[in-house]
């Protein structure tokens, strides 16, 4: 199955992804993982990404569909298929997936658009916590960590609260269009996403099973 996963920042797209991902064998392509992974590293790109993100602003997308197409280019993915998490954010960057699909011979088989109320988001992303080894994400309120160490999690940079308004403002003023395309043709599954964690899988579960 190949898929994309939407849904403002803070919706549960990476929380959704790692039960998708677990319960369907699809490979993970997390654009703002990677980005991240390349600030870790501190690589050329991590460093031109890093100065976009800390701003809540968009990495240009150049630099995004460039890295997008070479991870969907490489061997596993037309075995595994895939499911985009981030990606796109602009409707050009939705226009230049079409193109990379149709390159590589891939057809996108779905579009899980989760819909929540933008007024819980900024609780969300203010309590969201990431484990510093696995890199597994959790809520201080509404998902903790069995055997909580505060040492052991830390708090994503661009979810302090000065970013965190520039953020949602960046991505409801992009999104809409994007939707709007893949609505088109027919792709998108909407999923409530003000419910329990759990909750919101089991809707995801059984659209997927349908599409499998
Ligand atoms: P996204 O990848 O869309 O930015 P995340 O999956 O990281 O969103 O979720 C943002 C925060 O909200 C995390 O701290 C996560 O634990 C929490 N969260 C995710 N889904 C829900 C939900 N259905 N109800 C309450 N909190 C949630
Ligand atoms: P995320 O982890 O998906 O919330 O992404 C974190 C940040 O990485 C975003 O706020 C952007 O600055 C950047 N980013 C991630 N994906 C994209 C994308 N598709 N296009 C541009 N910037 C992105």
């Amino acid at each position: 199955m190949n898929l994309l996963i939407m849904g403002l920042p803070g919706a549960g797209k990476g929380t959704q992804a790692a039960k998708i991902v677990e319960n369907f064998k699809v490979a993970h392509i997390s654009t703002g993982d990677m980005f991240r992974a390349a600030m870790a590293n501190q690589t050329e790109m991590g460093l031109l990404a890093k100065s976009y993100i800390d701003k809540g602003e968009l990495v240009p997308d150049n630099v995004t569909n460039g890295i997008v197409k070479e991870r969907l280019a490489q061997a596993d993915i037309k075995e595994s298929g895939f499911l985009l998490d981030g990606f796109p954010r602009t409707i050009d960057q939705a226009h230049a997936l079409d193109e990379i699909l149709e390159e590589l011979g891939i057809k996108l088989d779905g579009v899980i658009n989760i819909e929540v109320d933008p007024n819980s988001l900024l609780e969300r992303l203010s309590g969201r916590i990431i484990h510093r080894e696995t890199g597994e994400t959790f809520h201080k309120v509404f998902n903790p960590p069995v055997d909580y160490k505060e040492e052991d999690y830390y708090q994503r940079e661009d979810d302090k609260p000065e970013t965190v308004k520039r953020r949602l403002d960046v991505n409801i003023a992009q999104g809409e269009p994007i939707l709007a395309h893949y609505r088109q043709m027919n792709l998108v599954h909407d999923i409530q996403g003000n419910q329990d964690i759990n909750d919101v899988f089991t809707d995801i579960k059984k659209v997927l099973e349908k599409l499998k």
